[in-house]
């Protein structure tokens, strides 16, 4: 694998990119790394450099245009986060390291979890859960093992409560059914009806929950 740093300019903004080039990659991929604050493309060895620099270009338009909003991309702008869907000052982050940042969110999104998991193991009758929170780059919550073990991804921290909330009901949902059927969402969507709205909010990077108080 070969890894190359280069940057690009969003909206007035610089933003790193990783490039790696690796052997046996079948295609292209481009996604913003949140542990590392940049982007990672990675690119199949044998693309020639001009055309691998003609797509990126393209999927981060596409990307970009996912996500509606050029304020979606990231949670934070300078000192100005978003926490829980609110966007608060927090004198220094710009110049917080990604570790530092990293045990901070953490213990937000910890302490909520502590207060919020139990009143939705309650509402679904479900068992109660240990829980890990990290940066997991697929997923935003994760249930391993019908229930032993929950996990969450740090970037909920940056949603409203609602998303947040509708992540941890997919989860427990996963305790009675593993897969993602018809059965799996009617047992969801009956102990959390707006789920789908609060699904789009979050895969689009609406930390405000920009549709919130429809419900
Ligand atoms: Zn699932």
């Amino acid at each position: 694998m070969k890894v190359t740093y280069e940057n690009v300019m969003i909206h007035g903004e610089n933003f790193p990119v990783r490039i790696e080039r690796r052997k046996n990659l079948r295609r292209l991929t481009l996604r913003y790394d949140w542990e590392h604050s940049s982007f990672l493309y990675r690119v199949p060895y044998q693309l020639s450099s001009n055309e691998a620099k003609e797509r990126f270009h393209s999927l981060l338009e596409k990307y970009l245009s996912s996500l509606g909003n050029e304020k979606n991309l990231r949670p934070y702008h300078g000192d100005r986060v978003y926490l829980f869907g609110e966007e608060v000052l927090i004198t220094g982050w710009s110049l917080m390291s990604d570790k530092a940042r990293f045990l901070f969110l953490k213990e937000k999104l910890h302490h909520y979890l502590e207060e919020k998991l139990p009143y939705w193991e309650q509402e679904f009758q479900s068992k109660n859960h240990p829980f890990e929170i990290n940066y997991y780059p697929s997923y935003y919550g994760q249930n391993r093992g019908k229930g032993n073990l929950l996990r969450f991804s740090i970037m909920l921290v940056h949603y409203h409560p609602r998303i947040i909330d509708s992540v941890i009901a997919h989860e427990i949902t996963h305790d009675f059914i593993s897969n993602h059927s018809k059965d799996f969402y009617s047992l969801l969507l009956t102990h959390f009806p707006d789920y789908s709205l609060r699904d789009h909010e979050l895969r689009t990077n609406q930390y405000k929950g920009e549709n919130y108080g429809t419900n």
